[in-house]
């Protein structure tokens, strides 16, 4: 049953959206992941189980902390609501069906959701995601990308991926004396590399500098914060990139091949 499959892996998304919350709000604070309970960030009352319902939770009591009635921000079921949907769409670019596809597709956008929420929050991308997401991007790499060539096509995928920004930031940092760009966008650079190989993290590296500097272009023209400031972190722009190309790559690598570069 398509349907009931699809109903399942959305609540499964909501749930894992809801664990994103905490992960987002810990992470970067140095907090244990699994203790103490969520509490509310007012009263400090702690949140029973039946009103921690992913989404339903927030709308059943209107937004508000049960005890002490302070607003609850709305980031937190729009976040449930995300990781749900991107499940969805995991599901369905795996033609409906529990195969490697899906479970990588579901890794990513587990991974990438709180990486892009916390570096665009505290401008770091923490090592606790990238550096596993390495290693399980190598282990699955033969069986996703063709045995041993997929491995190989994984270790230049992260070599080319944190090598080309790595080399970058050195260069900037030299040229400009300041830092550019953070080590934390070289690993997740590499990370992505292991899952996508080498010729899709160059489209990511391309995209995401596109897509950062359209929006830098308009941030800056429309806020004064941003033209004082000029700080935009880069692993938001790099995360949505890199899991766009993880879905469309192919197409988008055959249409660049086929209709800038004529090659059939
Ligand atoms: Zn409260």
């Amino acid at each position: 049953m398509p349907i009931f499959n699809l109903i399942v892996i959305f609540i499964f998304g909501l749930l894992i959206g809801s664990f994103t919350n905490v992960i987002v709000w810990r992470l970067p604070r140095d907090e244990s992941i699994v203790k103490p309970r969520s509490h509310c960030p007012y009263c400090n009352r702690m949140i029973k189980s039946y009103d921690n319902i992913p989404v339903i939770s927030y709308l059943f009591l209107g937004g508000k902390c049960r005890y002490c009635k302070k607003s609850i921000s709305i980031r937190y079921p729009l976040i449930e609501l995300a990781v749900g949907i991107l499940y969805i769409l995991c599901f369905v670019i795996a033609d409906f069906s529990f195969n490697l596809r899906f479970f990588t597709g579901i890794f990513l956008a587990s991974t990438l959701t709180p990486i892009f929420i916390i570096d665009l929050e505290h401008q770091v991308i923490p090592e606790h995601i990238t550096f596993p997401g390495i290693l399980v991007g190598l282990i699955l790499s033969p069986f996703r990308m063709g045995g041993w060539s997929g491995l190989l096509n994984a270790v230049i995928g992260a070599v080319v991926g944190g090598g080309v920004l790595f080399i970058v930031s050195v260069l900037w940092k030299a040229l400009f004396k300041k830092e550019g760009m953070g080590f934390g966008d070289v690993e997740l650079l590499a990370f992505l590399g292991t899952f996508l190989g080498w010729k899709k993290i160059l489209l990511v590296i391309f995209g995401s500098s596109l897509l950062g500097s359209v929006v830098g272009i308009i941030l800056m023209f429309f806020f004064k914060r941003f033209r004082e400031k000029r700080i935009l972190p880069f692993g938001p722009f790099i995360s949505l990139t890199g899991f766009i190309v993880f879905i469309w790559g192919d197409r988008i690598l055959h249409l660049i091949l086929t209709k800038i570069f004529f090659l059939a």
